[in-house]
């Protein structure tokens, strides 16, 4: 099993979102809860889910 590191806060998890909070700025992987605390954010963009588990 895969893991990423969150970019906001530090957190290894196997599911990861890709996300950008500032215009113009580069994707960055996030954890599921600050993907969610991200989502007020004008400048938020969804670019999909990253999963590390095998299935
Ligand atoms: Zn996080």
């Amino acid at each position: 099993m895969k893991t990423k590191i969150c970019e906001i806060c530090s957190i290894a998890a196997d599911t990861m979102f890709r996300v950008q909070i500032a215009s113009g700025k580069n994707w960055i992987f996030v954890c599921q809860s600050c993907c969610e605390k991200s989502k007020s954010l004008t400048q938020y963009k969804y670019g999909g889910t990253w999963k590390g588990k095998r299935h």
